[in-house]
């Protein structure tokens, strides 16, 4: 079964969008499999973003992601084609090319407050999860 890691970040809980997005999810049909509430260390971030350690704006996304002004919410979710439907559904990374009826595109405007977080791959899924949920076992 297919499974993936979707993230509500701090804007996005900040904003009250936390219920619109797993709604999204859940009428789509689904399964909510992986929930918890959280401020991520520092070390969790520079993990679940290390393949943009080298970017100008790593350091203040990690920041923003771990300062506590408001938690994440971390999900897993199971179902046919949840990488790739979860990703359509959360719009482009830039909220500015994001179309309507996706979740960037209802709700940002910036790339660097873009609301979620969902894998783009079934391997960055397997590790997210695990990052975020300490192994499948847990869920
Ligand atoms: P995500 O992993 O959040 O779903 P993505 O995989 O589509 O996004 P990446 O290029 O991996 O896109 O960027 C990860 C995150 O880094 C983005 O969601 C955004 O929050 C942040 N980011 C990317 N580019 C910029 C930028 N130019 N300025 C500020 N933040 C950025």
């Amino acid at each position: 079964k297919e499974r993936t890691f979707i993230a509500v970040k701090p804007d996005g809980v900040q904003r009250g969008l936390v219920s619109d997005i797993i709604g999204r999810f859940e009428r789509r049909g689904y399964k909510l499999v992986g929930l918890k509430l959280l401020v991520p260390s520092k070390a969790l971030a520079n993990e679940h973003y290390a393949d943009l350690s080298s970017k100008p704006f790593f350091k203040g996304l990690v920041d923003y992601m771990t300062n506590g002004k408001a938690p994440v919410v971390g999900m897993v979710w199971e179902g046919p084609s949840v990488i790739k439907q979860g990703r359509v559904m959360l719009g482009a990374t830039d909220p500015r090319a994001a179309g309507p009826g996706t979740i960037r595109g209802d709700y940002c405007l910036s790339i660097g407050r873009n609301i979620c977080h969902g894998s783009d791959s079934a391997e960055s899924a397997e590790k997210e999860i695990n990052l975020w949920f300490g192994g499948k076992g847990e869920i």
